[in-house]
């Protein structure tokens, strides 16, 4: 058995060669052909602590959207995938509502952007992705900023980063109908070369953060479902927004976990019961380890990442119970395995990625072993990918092309 390892996306002209199968009657101008990249993200810790008013620290990586796109006047939009050939189409002025489609993510986006009041025109399209889909690594955010570039006509959306990064979360909240937290647009949005983003969801307030040049990011994929994924997810939104009412009935100030520690929780810990109190456990010690891992990565301090990464995920498995049999396996597998730095689940849980730092030029160890070790333990092939921490949504240029 080999498992499918990196994927390595199709080059920019053969994205311009598609558009011209596709949309053949625009191909006579070639020249105001755009292409927009908007990456994947990866979580490399506080997880579920989004929509807590926590801490995150994601990184945008090198898998990325690519979509190629001539803006139009006809307030029409009209979009094919590379991979399959499905076409989608809808006009500005009658975006309707959701279908329960691919072509959401766009229609949505449209629909957040027009009522922020940003000015937009129609285009023709193809998409292409190296996202693996629904695997926690945010290919709806990316369809999402890709789109708003190309409904901006190719210029920078007319909105200051951050209300872009929201618009788009509010076309998956409000039209896809997926409660997702800010974290994933606000990275695929912010992406800087080499750096983590480091997120107060509370306060917005942001910075890069450098990682240190002796590691690198390997993501590997479970290939199992995502199981009771988005029934899941709202039960532990609904345990923690329990969590919180239980200790606010004593100290009324308190809106939400980030104004609670572990003393105050364990004081309102018999009004809450033992779930509410576990998941809590979980977020206020990961906010904590946010800015933990921060320090270890400024410090270069591979041990305690270690240490943070693999408390992260036992903290997920054991108190907030997100975790699977085969994301445990994942982790297993690369403790087990010299060069891996660090490894814990990424992203809600219950399927999807795991995040590695692993010492730069020994992730080959790292693939081998989980292609060999996981197909036998899970009965599932896995996917690896070796990526970089990437800029964020923005347009980019064939080579060669010109200025
Ligand atoms: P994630 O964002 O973690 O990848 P989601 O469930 O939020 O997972 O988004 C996955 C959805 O995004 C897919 O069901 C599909 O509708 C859309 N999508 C992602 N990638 C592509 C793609 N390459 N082509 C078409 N649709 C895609
Ligand atoms: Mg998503």
């Amino acid at each position: 058995m080999t498992a499918a390892t990196d994927s390595v996306g199709p080059s920019l002209d053969a994205l311009a060669d598609a558009f011209a199968t596709a949309h053949p009657a625009f191909a006579t101008a070639p020249e105001s052909l755009r292409f927009v990249r908007a990456p994947g993200r990866v979580n490399l810790i506080g997880e579920h602590t989004d929509y807590n008013d926590g801490l995150v620290l994601p990184a945008a990586v090198s898998l990325a959207i690519d979509l190629a796109f001539i803006p139009t006047d006809d307030r029409r939009v009209e979009l094919s995938l590379l991979a399959t050939g499905e076409r989608g189409s809808f006009d500005l002025d009658a975006i309707g509502p959701r279908r329960g489609t691919w072509l959401d993510y766009v229609a949505g986006t449209a629909w957040a952007l027009l009522e922020a009041g940003v000015p937009l025109r129609g285009f023709r399209g193809v998409l292409s992705s190296t996202i693996p889909a629904g695997a926690g690594l945010s290919s709806s955010a990316a369809i999402e900023l890709a789109s708003a570039w190309a409904l901006s006509g190719g210029e920078t959306p007319a909105l200051q980063p951050m209300r872009l990064a929201q618009a788009a979360q509010r076309a998956e909240n409000a039209y896809v109908g997926v409660l997702c937290g800010l974290m994933d647009q606000f990275a695929v949005t912010m992406g800087r070369a080499g750096h983590a983003l480091r997120l107060d969801c509370r306060s917005l307030d942001w910075y890069p953060v450098a990682l240190p040049a002796e590691v690198e990011i390997v993501v590997c994929h479970s290939s199992s479902p995502r199981r009771l994924e988005a029934s899941a997810y709202n039960a532990r939104r609904a345990e923690c927004a329990a969590a919180v009412a239980a200790v606010a009935a004593r100290e009324p100030a308190v809106t939400s976990l980030r104004d609670v520690d572990l003393t105050t929780l364990e004081r309102s810990r018999e009004r809450m019961g033992e779930i509410p109190y576990a998941r809590a456990v979980h977020v206020i010690s990961e906010n904590a380890r946010v800015i933990e891992t921060e320090a270890a990565l400024q410090a270069g301090d591979l041990e305690a990442l270690r240490r943070l990464f693999a408390a992260s995920h036992a903290s997920l498995r054991d108190s907030f119970e997100v975790s699977s049999p085969e994301l445990d396996a994942l982790v297993g597998i690369a403790s087990r395995t010299p060069g891996v730095v660090a490894a814990r689940l990424t992203g809600a849980g219950f399927g999807g990625c795991t995040v590695n730092l692993v010492e730069r030029g020994r992730s080959g160890a790292l693939r081998d072993a989980v292609e060999r070790d996981y197909p036998g333990l899970t009965g599932l092939i896995p996917r690896v990918f070796v990526v970089e921490a990437a800029a964020g949504t923005g347009l980019v240029r064939r080579p060669g092309a010109g200025a």
